[in-house]
């Protein structure tokens, strides 16, 4: 596929955890809704594990976290921010999760699915991001296109959709590349709102390995800046 004339009308996200796709895709998200796309963000788990503060608990942070995300949103212009509400660290390949992406798959009719990629071999991988990946892929393909498959949603008037692409951020083998010079600040500042997780006096180093992470996912591609995905084609 040619990603550079790619202008999805419709976007659904399945972030892992709140933070996540702005890291993946923040500038992706970015390009395509200011050329008019309706982009829906799916959060699986609340991120109430992030914090090494002592006096911090699971769910004061789990309310400081979907603040920050809806706020990270906004900067971003997402239409809908889903919060599926799992735990952190503890997400597990279920049919409640899978029917959860399903319905969202089915409601929102993307032409393209973002995810994290859940097959990377040379680098650590948190379990809830291997778990959200290999999920959002399951419920792609087969399941939100078969109508058989999860057939209580047919009732509640939502019908099979087949998501013609997948793009996968994270991946150890990308295939394509998004130029996000003109929306790397949208990023980060979409990135800033996520607080809790960028330490005031770490934000700098933050924001210049992100800028780096830009740099060299573009640099053989001739853009200044760019965000590297894996791209599958679902064939129809
Ligand atoms: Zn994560």
């Amino acid at each position: 596929m040619n990603v550079t004339d790619f202008s999805p009308k419709r976007v659904l996200v399945v972030t892992p955890h709140p933070d996540d796709a702005e890291i993946g895709a923040g500038g992706t998200l970015s390009r395509w809704i200011a050329q008019g796309a309706a982009c829906t963000l799916v959060v699986c788990t609340n991120g109430d594990k992030g914090s090494e503060d002592p006096e911090m608990t699971s769910p004061r942070l789990a309310a400081i976290r979907e603040r920050e995300q809806q706020e990270a949103a906004s900067v971003l212009g997402l239409r809908d921010v889903i919060f599926l509400r799992h735990p952190d660290g503890d997400l597990e390949d279920t049919r409640l999760l899978r029917g959860q992406i399903v319905r969202e798959i089915r409601r929102t009719r993307p032409d393209v699915v973002l995810t994290t990629d859940p097959h990377r071999r040379t680098f650590y991988l948190h379990r809830d991001h291997r778990i959200a990946g290999q999920v959002t892929l399951d419920a792609v393909f087969p399941s939100a296109r078969d109508r058989l498959s999860f057939p209580e949603q047919l009732e509640e008037g939502l019908s099979p959709h087949k998501t013609p692409y997948i793009f996968l951020w994270g991946s150890d083998t990308p295939d394509h590349h998004i130029d996000i010079a003109g929306t790397l600040d949208m990023k980060l500042a979409a990135l800033r709102k996520h607080a809790s997780q960028v330490a005031a006096q770490r934000e700098r180093d933050f924001t210049e390995f992100l800028r780096q992470m830009a740099q060299r996912a573009g640099k053989d591609k001739g853009m200044e800046a760019a965000e590297a995905f894996r791209v599958i084609e679902i064939m129809r």
